[in-house]
């Protein structure tokens, strides 16, 4: 049986495992935590990212190895030959090697740099280990910044879009229609795809370019600001993505399924939607199952983690729904 192994345990990992078990895939992960969510559906290593006994045992007898978040250090990764790539994820886990390459690539940002640079207000974000909102701040005042922070200038974007793509070891390219997604306290809360009206071309070529420049083998995905019909690259994630968790239950190809395809040199699947879709995470708290399926066509998925403030327990994914359907699944979620 074909092994593929995953730096890193958590609903990521777990979901690729879901879409890989049907294609005959085994999976192993390797986490610090013995309760790594992904462990319901593949082995567990667990020790640390970086330990070396750890990382061979999780490559031992894989076809390949690859990883489901970007702050994997780079010497574990290029120690067992991850894909992607060492390059994906020195450039993803560092905000200011991030903007810097879409600098380099001509792709529009958000002013960054200084505070000098960015004017004021600003937000201060630290360049690297932030996720979710976290290690953020508004920043209204001149003030000395630390050497690991950069400051951005505070976008007064319209809305949040997504590219989401994929690229073969071949070079070959597809990408999910775009994603628009509302965050609230910086985490993802709903993700609507296809996004209406999104300027899919100029969206698909950021990526791509992105992807090429990276020589990326697998997902990536580019989180983008819309600032009056404009396109600003704010962040690349070399992983799949939650803003394309919509692709599991509305697309011919979900984001898991072509990752796995595209680091195992299998042919790439399609990547349309089936219909307009609504995804809404479950951050904190889970509300009863009875409740979701009570909501008629959702497509419910618990990461089986415990719950705790601010967390990622699971998301639900409605296919062609209207509108009250939508608030009913934004309330519960809400804890109503
Ligand atoms: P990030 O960690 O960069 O993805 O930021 C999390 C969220 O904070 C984004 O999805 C935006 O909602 C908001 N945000 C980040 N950067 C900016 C910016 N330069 N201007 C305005 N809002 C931002």
């Amino acid at each position: 049986m074909t092994t593929v192994g995953c730096i890193g345990g958590g609903q990521l990992g777990r979901m690729l495992a879901l879409a890989g078990v049907p294609l005959g895939l085994s999976f192993r992960f390797l986490d610090p935590s013995p309760d790594a969510c992904a462990g319901d559906v593949g082995e567990l290593v667990v020790a640390p990212y970086d330990d070396p006994d750890g990382l061979d045992r999780l490559a031992d007898g894989a076809a390949v190895v690859t990883y489901e978040f970007e702050n994997v250090p780079v010497p574990a990764a290029e120690r067992i030959g991850a894909l992607p790539g060492a390059r994906s994820l020195e450039d993803g886990q560092d905000r200011l090697r991030e903007k810097k390459l879409f600098r380099s690539l001509g792709i529009p940002t958000a002013r960054f740099g200084s505070l000098a640079e960015t004017g004021l207000p600003a937000l201060v974000k630290t360049r690297r280990l932030g996720y979710d909102g976290r290690g953020q701040r508004r920043v209204d005042a001149a003030e000395p910044l630390r050497d690991d922070e950069l400051a951005e200038e505070l976008v007064d974007f319209e809305r949040e879009l997504s590219i989401v793509g994929v690229r073969g070891s071949d070079g070959r390219m597809r990408f999910w229609p775009a994603g628009e997604n509302a965050h609230r306290d910086g985490i993802l809360r709903v993700t609507s795809a296809p996004a209406v009206d999104a300027p899919q071309g100029e969206a698909e070529a950021i990526c791509a370019a992105v992807m090429e420049e990276l020589g990326h083998v697998g997902v990536l995905a580019v989180e983008l600001f819309e600032v009056n019909g404009r396109l600003l690259a704010n962040e690349l994630a070399p992983r799949v993505h939650n803003t394309a968790h919509w692709t599991i239950d509305g697309s011919q190809t979900s984001q898991f399924e072509n990752h796995l395809r595209a680091i195992l040199r299998l042919p790439l699947g399609a990547t349309g939607a089936l219909a307009p879709c609504v995804m809404v995470n479950l951050i904190g708290t889970v509300p009863p199952l009875g409740d979701l399926l009570g909501l008629l066509g959702a497509r419910v998925h618990f990461y089986g983690k415990e719950p705790r403030p601010g967390r990622k327990l699971g998301h639900v994914t409605l296919l062609d729904p209207d509108e009250s359907a939508v608030e009913g699944l934004v309330a519960l979620a809400n804890g109503a």
